[in-house]
């Protein structure tokens, strides 16, 4: 009898022994998930805040892209339309110089004609002086004696001085023409030439148009790259928040290997007077509507805040996208409360609290226009109402 009771207590003991070291060793388990956790909670929210700040980063450049690229647009149609009118002018030139050529022509060969008709008068000319200088006085008295009457003596002497009258005469006219001919045709090659000066500074225009165009159209090719490449960025960037989200969301509502502590969550201030409720509200800064995702409950700057239930502290910090100070605790059974704006933060990520501990101090920190708490239930991971958790007063 007594052997057997001996034997009993000492497996009741052996047994509560190995039941006790198996317990630790599980609650070692359970502590050790849910630091990790957090852990992860907060480095994928780090992430998130990294990967907004970079997306917004691109979105800036990119802006500064579409601004540059719409400048450089209106550059290249402006320069278009100055080729288009300096094209036009030179083809109006090029008009100007066809027609200006074909009227040098033209006088050209009167020119020449004038100027072998004066040519052949000369010769002629000097042709018959010659032969009355080789005939001499005496042929030219031949004729003049060769008269039949003194009047026909005195008409045919009259009548050589006349024929040489009218060889100078006649020299005189065409040396008068040909001097005209040669004035209009030095008018009409310095006209041309005045054409062919403004267009080659035309085309000179033409040609620094031509270049500044080319210049902007490599531009555009470039910004159109670079834009494309911060587009790939960005796009690169908004899929690795999703994955980051998405890898949040089901640490928040799986982090937990404990279950739900369950009982009512207790209000997590003394104030009771919610300022904003949940829901879809009009913006208190932008006026914008939008998604109010928790209560705002109206208490005073630093006042206590308290843990809504227990649970495992998986946020304590300042949070860039406007909760300011924040705590998000995990009570298990993928149910977690958040407490924004804090003025101050009393407890630490990784932390254990029961319901109704201080973790923070009420504040105006982050995305608020005056002392207030922020007060969110998200059920794995997803805002909900807080007052469904809460009976109404
Ligand atoms: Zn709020």
């Amino acid at each position: 009898m007594k052997n057997k009771t001996v034997r009993i207590i000492s497996a009741v003991i052996a047994a509560t022994l190995v039941f006790s070291l198996l317990f630790a060793f599980v609650a070692e388990i359970v502590i050790y998930n849910r630091v990790d956790a957090a852990q992860t909670v907060s480095s994928l929210n780090s992430k998130l805040d990294s990967l907004a700040s970079q997306k917004a980063k691109i979105q800036k450049e990119l802006k500064a892209i579409k601004s540059k690229k719409q400048s450089t647009m209106t550059k290249k149609a402006a320069l278009d339309q100055q080729i288009d009118v300096t094209e036009q002018e030179v083809d109006t030139i090029n008009q100007l110089i066809t027609a200006l050529d074909v009227q040098v022509a033209t006088v050209t060969a009167e020119l020449n004609a004038a100027q072998a008709a004066e040519q052949k008068q000369t010769d002629d000319f000097l042709a018959r002086v010659r032969i009355m200088e080789e005939e001499g006085t005496a042929s030219m008295l031949g004729i003049i004696l060769s008269a039949d009457s003194f009047s026909d003596m005195l008409t045919r002497t009259e009548l050589i001085g006349s024929i040489v009258e009218g060889d100078k005469k006649l020299m005189r006219e065409l040396a008068e023409t040909r001097a005209g001919i040669a004035e209009k045709k030095a008018s009409l090659d310095s006209a041309r030439a005045e054409q062919a000066a403004a267009k080659s500074n035309l085309v000179a225009k033409k040609n620094s148009l031509q270049s500044q165009y080319n210049e902007a159209n490599a531009l555009l090719k470039s910004l159109n790259t670079s834009a494309a490449e911060y587009e790939k960025a960005f796009n690169e960037a908004e899929r690795a928040m999703d994955a980051a989200r998405a890898d949040l969301q089901k640490l928040l509502s799986n982090s937990s290997s404990s279950t739900y502590v369950g009982g009512e969550f207790r209000w997590p201030t003394k104030a009771t007077r919610i300022t904003s409720p949940y829901g879809t509200r009009k913006d208190p800064i932008t006026k914008k509507s939008s998604m109010h995702t928790g209560i705002d409950i109206g208490a005073s700057m630093g006042s206590e805040i308290y843990a809504s239930n227990s649970g495992t502290v998986i946020v304590a910090g300042w949070s860039s996208k406007g909760y300011g100070n924040y705590v998000v605790v995990d009570h298990g059974g993928g149910k977690s409360t958040l407490y924004a704006h804090m003025s101050k933060i009393k407890t630490k990520k990784g932390a254990k609290v029961t319901k109704g501990d201080v973790i923070g101090l009420v504040g105006s920190t982050g995305y608020s226009t005056g002392p207030h708490l922020h007060f969110e239930i998200l059920i794995n991971g997803k805002h909900t109402n807080p007052m469904n958790y809460f009976k109404k007063q």
